[in-house]
């Protein structure tokens, strides 16, 4: 059994890759979402920021979940919120996880990861994998390039209680760009 974390997972899609080879067109077995393009933190790289305040938007749910139902149907297998703002303050993140969930997808997230600690146990249960994009050490430095009030502590928590809750394994890694 292959892990879906291994990079030899492409062998469970040999049929994409040899349509591929034949340059003969495929549905995706993977998505990526943007639920929402707004972010309540505001970093000073962010190349969204002033989009988002001036253009907050959040994509049509009903719209978004029968597009998601068609493409299982059609053969897509996994879906990643990312965003041009973060997922977890989409208005309807927690609808729309658990029903992709019920469709029977696999999910992943790029989060600040400031949600809400009681979302826990939703978040076992709903996603696969959580990347938390996480650039500072200290509560100072966090508050200065996210240009927050002291979210570091609870980004953290989060962090500390899926790692300790989570069944599969954790990667914990350092990225310097
Ligand atoms: S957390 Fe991400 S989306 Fe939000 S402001 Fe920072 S870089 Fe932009």
């Amino acid at each position: 059994m292959i892990s879906k974390f291994s990079g030899l997972k492409l062998i469970h899609h040999l049929d994409h890759v040899k349509a591929t080879l034949e340059h003969r067109n495929m549905y995706p077995v993977h998505v990526n979402v943007d639920p929402t393009n707004y972010c309540n933190h505001h970093c000073i790289w962010c190349s969204q920021h002033e989009l988002q305040q001036e253009k907050a938007m959040g994509i049509n749910y009903d719209a978004l979940v029968a597009a998601l139902a068609e493409a299982r149907d059609l053969g897509l297998k996994a879906v990643t919120l990312i965003g041009a703002g973060d997922p977890t303050v989409y208005k309807r993140f927690l609808d729309l996880t658990r029903e992709i969930s019920r469709l029977g997808l696999d999910l992943g997230m790029f989060t600040h990861g400031g949600y809400p600690s009681e979302w826990r146990d939703h978040i076992l249960e709903t996603f696969t994998w959580v990347r938390f994009s996480l650039d500072a050490a200290t509560t100072e430095v966090h508050n200065l390039v996210h240009d927050v009030d002291n979210r570091f502590d609870q980004i953290v928590s989060n962090l500390r209680d899926l790692a300790e809750k989570r069944k599969g394994p954790t990667a914990v890694q350092n990225v310097l760009q």
